[in-house]
Parts: structure tokens; sequence; C-alpha cells
């Protein structure tokens, strides 16, 4: 066997760090850290700037803020370090030539005692920084001249500075950079077709790397990035328009049959009118059923806008032309609430409609079971549940219509959770394999560029504005030193038989010092319990709560047997208890933006008249964070707010895009790169109209590429 040592495997993209020379398993998880498993990662971490580093010259023509060489003759040089403190300390060295002296600092450097000694020539390189106007270098590299007389080192160029850490500096980025790209880029074959760059006049993919890495110029740099983000944006609309291309060549949902007499029965179920907006969607959504082709659409509508209806009258479509429909909750307690009104609404019709959730039916007793069969016999026409109806792998008689709800807590890829259920039946006569409709239900409004990017795959519908007869929410911004006085207006709305929860970004005092600063789940109770809720219940919720105790409370909250209830973010999913009209949030500006907005559409949910009240007590260091909670508070419009919140935190962080399991966006950016997403989009079409699966030959390095990248997180590896 040949000595793998000997004769290392060739480094590729897909190779990984560790394997790159030099690189330890210890600097390899470094690189983790900034997520960078790969040398694709690797050479896709762009630099976040670039800085001139001038040819070695004189002192005196030093720039300050930018990387400068020169040599000189050490003058002076002394260890500075303050008593007790071991080897750190700081190591100074004045450097000479004709021109002026030059300061040097290296801190904790105490070996350069014994290498740096004034008379000695050395060259050094790093940012100069001015010091009482005097130039200054900390940390240089520095090498020692013994011809003092040798040419002096030309290597001007653009720097690249990458974002690192503190373990993990931009120099040595950039060095395990510099040596990996002559490994990869001879072998580096570019996946997009030459005629698509030649279009663009963009450089092919090895080149890229190169001008991105080291660049002859600014401009130049931002041509490579360009081409970098344009992969990047290009493969994602492919897997996107790949996927569309299969669910219509490969995949079929029942037709539903949908007729006036159909419509009307249907909506006498409901005890209000629909609202324009909400028959607008319906209309949209009515219009897939009618087709061969599974609906995938996402349906997202502010808190409270009144999306359960759409969805009932779906579901209803399904079971009216005698198939099953089920709708999907991420907890008990909302699958139990749904049930609940939806059973209300469904009274003496001919629906027969059942709750499955992991406890309920219970296991013993064959109840589970018994209800198991009526669903797989097809004796029940409606499913309300949670997660379990996933696990448990239930079988339907007759699936038409999946609904999932408040989709974003679920994580953005279960979204067509129920097509894949039946992933390995044999297809149908027509040739392809059959599955449910879905809708996916979200309060998260998406922004513009998410919805191209990671929805792509869906049809999205917009239920604007809320239904009739809800009192708008008045929010308030206040600083800490005024919560007495929130407090104090708390228990007059409490005397009035209203309920409140308070939000808090902790759940208890242990844990890293700043967090001891934060308001905390239990401290906060007892003085709300001690001080300002006397004679009422006040409980508290939080994740590390066992689910069963954690909805537990909710209930008796929804009951009104509990008058406050301290919370984290646990609360935030659709619970509704339409007597609950307070939201105090503490430390508001921890929370972002859309997570503000939702906490918020917590109350306000009663057609009672009160007016709901959302108190944002918060202490903004910044100018901006003051701004963002006073934006946040004169606007209801969860659209806008959304837009703001993805600008602030960019996409990584956005509900459910790290959980999403689709590889991150290095080196794009959304939504700075809109324009390009755009062509991007409009190429990924043009090449999947001519080739639905890239599947000839000119496009299959294309494939290749898109299946290792997306293959398994856009659920691709059944196509074709
Ligand atoms: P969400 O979109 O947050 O799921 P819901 O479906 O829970 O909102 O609806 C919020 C409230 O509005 C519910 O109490 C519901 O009964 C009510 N509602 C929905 N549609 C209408 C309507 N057209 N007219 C009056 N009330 C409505
Ligand atoms: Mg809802």
């Amino acid at each position: 066997m040949p000595d793998p040592k000997e004769n290392p495997p060739p480094i590729r993209l897909g190779s990984k760090v560790a394997d790159l020379p030099g690189i330890g398993k210890q600097r390899a998880r470094l690189f983790a850290r900034l997520d960078i498993h790969t040398v694709s990662d690797l050479l896709r971490h762009q630099p976040m700037r670039y800085e001139q580093q001038a040819s070695e010259g004189c002192i005196d023509q030093l720039q300050f803020d930018s990387i400068g060489t020169a040599r000189g003759m050490v003058q002076s040089a002394r260890w500075v370090a303050p008593p007790g403190f071991g080897k750190k300390g700081r190591f100074e060295v004045t450097l000479a030539d004709d021109t002026g002296t030059l300061n040097l600092v290296w801190f904790n450097a105490g070996y350069l005692r014994d290498k740096l000694h004034p008379g000695i020539t050395i060259r050094v390189q790093g940012k100069v920084k001015s010091f009482n106007n005097y130039p200054q270098i900390i940390n240089p590299k520095w090498e020692s001249l013994d011809d003092p007389d040798a040419t002096p080192a030309n290597d001007e160029r653009l720097r690249p500075v990458y974002p690192a850490t503190e373990d993990l500096s931009s120099l040595v980025i950039e060095k395990t950079i510099a040596e990996a790209l002559p490994q990869v880029l001879p072998g580096l074959a570019d996946p997009l077709p030459a005629e698509l760059l030649e279009h663009h006049a963009m450089p092919g993919l090895a080149k890229a790397f190169e001008m991105t890495h080291r660049p002859d110029s600014r401009d130049d740099a931002g041509i490579a990035r360009r081409r970098l983000a344009f992969n990047e944006l290009l493969l994602l609309q492919l897997g996107i328009a790949m996927k569309r291309a299969f669910v219509h060549e490969k995949l079929a949902a029942p037709k539903l049959r949908f007729t006036k007499a159909i419509d009307k029965h249907i909506r006498a179920r409901f005890p209000f009118t629909l609202t324009d907006a909400q028959d607008k969607v319906i209309k949209e959504i009515a219009q897939d059923l009618t087709l061969p082709i599974p609906m995938n659409r996402l349906l997202q509508g502010d808190v409270g806008a009144g999306k359960t209806v759409i969805a009932l009258y779906a579901l209803l479509l399904a079971v009216a032309d005698r198939h099953q429909g089920v709708l999907l909750a991420p907890t008990e307690l909302l699958a139990e609430q749904h049930f609940a009104s939806i059973s209300q609404m469904l009274e003496g019709a001919n629906v027969s409609t059942a709750l499955l959730t992991s406890a309920h039916p219970p296991k013993a007793g064959g109840e589970r079971k018994q209800l198991l069969d009526d669903i797989a016999e097809g004796k029940v026409d409606l499913v309300i549940g949670t997660h379990a109806l996933l696990s448990d792998h239930v079988k339907f008689h007759s699936l038409a219509v999946a609904v999932i709800d408040e989709q974003h807590r679920f994580g953005v890829m279960q979204r067509a959770a129920f097509r894949d259920s039946n992933r390995h039946a044999e297809p149908g006569a027509d040739g392809k394999r059959h599955v449910p409709h879905h809708l996916v239900m979200t309060a998260t409004p998406i922004p513009r560029t998410l919805s191209l990017t990671l929805f792509g795959d869906l049809d999205i519908s917009t239920l604007h504005g809320l239904p009739p007869g809800r009192t708008p929410i008045t929010s308030r911004v206040v600083m800490p030193m005024q919560s007495e006085e929130v407090y104090r207006y708390l228990r007059t709305r409490l005397e009035r038989g209203e309920q409140a929860y308070v939000v808090v970004p902790a759940i208890d005092a242990a844990g890293k010092e700043s967090a001891k600063q934060l308001t905390n789940v239990r401290d906060h109770a007892k003085l709300l319990q001690d001080k300002y809720c006397q004679g009422f219940k006040v409980a508290t919720v939080h994740g590390r709560l066992k689910r069963e105790s954690r909805e537990k409370i909710m209930t008796r909250f929804r009951n009104g047997d509990i008058h406050v209830l301290i919370a984290t973010t646990v609360i935030e999913v659709g619970v509704d208890v339409p007597n609950a009209t307070v939201m105090i949030i503490e430390h508001a500006e921890r929370f972002g933006l859309a997570q503000l907005h939702q906490l918020r559409g917590r109350v306000g949910r009663g057609d009672h008249g009160r007016r709901s009240l959302c108190v944002f007590i918060s202490d903004p260091t910044t100018d901006d964070g003051i701004d963002r909670l006073n934006a946040i508070a004169a606007t209801t419009d969860g659209f806008q707010i959304a837009e703001r919140d993805l600008e602030i935190r960019g996409m990584g962080d956005f509900f459910g895009t790290r959980q999403s399991g689709l590889p991150p966006l290095r080196v794009a950016t959304i939504p700075g790169d809109m324009e390009l997403l755009q062509l991007a989009k409009r190429d990924a079409q043009t090449l999947i109209d001519a080739d639905p699966f890239l599947t000839t030959q000119a496009h299959k390095p294309l494939r290749r590429v898109l299946m290792q990248q997306y293959g398994e997180a856009m659920g691709l590896i059944d196509v074709g």
C-alpha cells in the first residue's frame, strides 16, 4: 500500500481545510469557528476590504493607515513590563534611517530582548499608525538584514483583510489562502457554460478566485467578487428552478372539484364574512387545487390577519371532494387551539375531525391505534396535529391537502413535509408520484429578497391587513427608570380583569457576567409578585421547562387562572389569549425587530374593545437602537419591519435560515446583491427550460456542483 503521506491526494475545492499541508487539527478547528470547513469555503471567504501595501521606502515616506515597509537601524530597544504581570509587557524599539524615526511596539514579546539590539539593521512591515504624529507600527513583521544595502523590497500591492477571530488573524487566513490557491486553481474546472460568462463579461472561476484574493486593483476585486457572488446565486436559483421542474414533471396531486355550490357550502361554516384580502388569497389557492400539479404555496400574513379560516377553506375543499386534509401546528397547545375552533365551526357538519399529538390520544387503551386505523381507512376527514403526525408516519387513505401552520417554527425545510411521506411509492398510471397539495403559513413576513432565495420554490400569497373588529395596539418605548410607572399601570389593568405578558431576556441570573445585568424570569417574577401584583397570580414560563409543564401553564393562563405571565420568547408562537391586553418587554433592544413584532402580536387579539398596550422597556445605548425601537413602535406593518430587520441583521440570522440546511451564501449578500440575484434567476430559468435536469453533456459539470451543494438540502436527490 502506498503511504498516503508520501503521495497526498490532490487538493480540490471539496477537500477539507485540514487536508491542506501545514494545517493541523487545531488550526482546522479555528477555521471551523468561522464556518470554514472545505477549501471551497476557504476560497469563498471574502476579504472585507483591501489595504494598500506600499513598496519599501524611507521612513518619512510612510503613509498613515496603510501598510508600509521600511528599513533602518535600531536606535534603542526596551522591555516595558508592569511589575507582577509575568510575561505580559511590551517591547519598544526606535528605528531610524536618514529621513526620520519610526516607533515599533510588540506586545507580550519578551523573547525579542535577545534579538533586537541597538545597532542592527532590520526591515519591518505593518500598518502605519500615527502616534503623536510620529509613525508607529504595532506588532510589525520584521527580518534582520545582514547586508544593510540590499535592494529594497518591491511588493507594492493590495493586501486583503479578512473577517477573522481573536485566535485566527487575517494574516494567517491570507497565508493559508495564498498557499492553497496554486494547489487548487490549476485543476479547477469552471462549471458555468462559457457562453454565459462571455455574455456577462465575467472572468472564469479560477481567475476570479485569484483576483479576489490578490487583486491588481480594486476594480479587479469588484469584478471577481461579482463573478463569485453570481456563481452562488445561480446555483441557488438553478436548484429552485430544477425543483419546480421536478414537481411539474414527476409529481401529481389530486385535481379537486371546485364549484359555486361548494364555495357557498364552505363559507356558510364561518361565523363571519371573509374580508376581500381573504377572498383574494382563497381564489389563488382554489385555483392551484383544481390543477393536477401539486400546490406548493406559502401564505404570509401578519399575526391575527386571519389565516386559519383560509387553511380551513383549503382543507374543506379536499373533504368536499372525498379526500382528506391535515393541519400541522408547531405545538400541542396550538394544535388543540385549532382543533377547538375548527370543531366549533364544523359543528353539525358531516365532517369527521380528529386531534393527533404525541400526547393525544394516549397510546394505552387502543384509542390511538383505532384513530390511526380510521385515518388510514379514510374514516377521518380532517386531522389536526403536531409533529407526531410526521414522526409516527401516519398513513392516510387519500391525503389531498396538507397545511403547515407557523412555518417558521419548523425550520425551512419541513415545508413540504407530507410530500416525501410516500417518497418510495410506485408512480401512478401517469408515471407520476402522487402527493398532496401543500400550504404553509407564516406570520413572519418574508422580505422580497428572501422570497426569491430561500423561499424561491414556493408560490407566495400575501394576506394584507387585519380582519374587522380588532382594536389596534398602542406601542410605547420607555426608559428603565420609568418601569416603576409601567408596572403600577399594569396593576390597574389587572384590576379591570385583564391579563398581561412580561417578556424578559434571561431565565435566571446564572451564566456570563454580562447576563447578570439582565432582568431574568425568576427574579422578575418575585419582584412583580411581591411588589406590584400582590393579590394576583404571577407565573413563569421558559424554554428550560418541559414542554408539558409549559403547555400546562399556558392553558392556565388562557383559562384566566394566571394573571401575569413572565416569559422568555417561548410565547412567540400564535398563542391566542384574547383577554391578554398588555405586553411588557424588558431589554427590548436585545431582541430582533421581527421578533418584537411577533411578541407584540400576542396581544390585541380580542374583540372586547379594550385597547391593547405594548411597552418596550429599553435603555438603548446607541442612537440606532432608539431609532429601531421607535420605528417598530410607530408601525404595525410587519412587512416594513421585516425588511428593516433583514437589513440590520443580514440573512444569516433571519428566521430559520441557519437551520434551513441550505449552504450559506458566502460571497453574495442579501439584499445587497438584488440585481445580481435577478440576473441569476433569469439565467437559471433559461437553462432549466432548455434542459430541466441539466443532463446534457454541456451542463453536466453544473449539475454535479449543484447536487453537491444543494442536492440534499433541497431534496434534489430524487431528480432524474
Ligand atoms: P392568524 O393569521 O394569526 O392565524 P387567526 O386566523 O387566528 O389569525 O385570526 C385571528 C382572529 O381573527 C380570530 O379570532 C379569527 O376568528 C378572526 N377573524 C378571521 N377572519 C375574520 C373575518 N373575516 N372577520 C372577522 N374576524 C375574523
Ligand atoms: Mg395562526
